[in-house]
């Protein structure tokens, strides 16, 4: 513990100090990264369960920093969202994942996630509507994936983006499905197009039948309620033929393929990048 002012006594232990500035740190690198072309997307295939054939792809954020290499989007995403720089970050992969698969050969769909925080944005619809027409990417080629967590700060809100996003043609997707407290009422009060079943019922199918009833459930829902169905997570052959045999339509995991770079575009113009 050390002094401060007049006699207040701040209980930081100096290990905490540390940690205190290497999160300062890392905020004001995240802030940096894109004009410093440290971000580049990550493509993972979704692919049609019967046939294994690509659909369309995920796009998954990278940052590779100088020092660190290669930081976890489970660590700094949390950093960005917290410090608000996922707002930039956030556009930047729209405008690249966009203008990266418009370059594809064939016009597959592109799932680009994005942020509660981003969701809080009156003009997020506006942003994508931007990266559509620079891009010239066809709407109905990109879908938005959204964890419940976006929708609960402000449902009204949230509700005239997701008009407005209809209305361009872009798809929605509801993200990590089953994993948040009221999946079954967001469902019903959110126009969502598609499901995807959360990679954790996934990883206990084997040998688990209360997770094989729930994927079994969870693709009745998504007919009857006429939405697309994922399971993602699917890392073994066994995995997969369950999820078939239950009649889920579309599948992703390591097991079809890692995400990895497009090698199927051409290089972001420098003014796109620097947006
Ligand atoms: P997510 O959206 O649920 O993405 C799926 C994650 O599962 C990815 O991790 C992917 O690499 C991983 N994955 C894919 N197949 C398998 C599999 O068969 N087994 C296992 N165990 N994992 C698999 P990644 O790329 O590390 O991303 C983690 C999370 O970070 C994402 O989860 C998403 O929530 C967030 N994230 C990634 N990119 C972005 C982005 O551009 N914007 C925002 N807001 N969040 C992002
Ligand atoms: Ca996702
Ligand atoms: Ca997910
Ligand atoms: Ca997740």
């Amino acid at each position: 513990a050390k002094q401060s002012g007049r006699g207040n006594v701040c209980f930081f232990a100096p290990s905490m100090d540390r940690e205190v500035r290497a999160r300062r740190q890392m905020e004001h690198d995240l802030r940096l990264a894109v004009q410093r072309h440290q971000t580049f997307l990550a493509y993972q295939p979704m692919v049609a369960s019967a046939s294994g054939e690509i659909v369309g792809y995920e796009a998954l954020l990278r940052w590779r920093h100088p020092e660190l290499g290669e930081v976890p989007p489970e660590v700094f995403i949390p950093v960005a969202e917290e410090s608000g720089s996922i707002v930039q970050l956030g556009e930047w992969v729209l405008t690249a994942a966009c203008h990266e698969a418009a370059g594809w050969a064939e016009p597959l769909t592109v799932a680009v996630n994005v942020s509660p925080v981003q969701f809080q944005l009156p003009n997020l619809a506006a942003i994508v509507e931007g990266c559509l027409r620079r891009s010239g990417l066809a709407p109905h080629r990109l879908q938005i994936e959204v964890t419940e967590a976006a929708l609960m700060r402000d449902p009204e809100a949230v509700r005239s983006i997701f008009r407005q996003l209809k209305a361009l043609g872009v798809g929605i997707v509801m993200d990590d499905f089953g994993t948040g407290y009221s999946s079954l009422n967001s469902l019903q009060s959110f126009p969502f197009d598609k499901i995807k079943i959360d990679k954790s019922f996934i990883g206990a199918l084997e040998g688990d039948e209360a997770a094989r009833s729930v994927v079994k459930a969870i693709v009745g829902l998504g007919r009857s309620l006429n939405l697309a169905v994922v399971a993602e997570g699917i890392e073994t052959e066994a995995q997969w033929r369950l999820v078939v045999e239950e009649g889920c339509p579309e599948a992703q995991g390591y097991l079809f393929g890692f995400p990895e770079v497009s090698r199927l575009t051409p290089e972001l113009p420098p003014a796109a990048a620097a947006a």
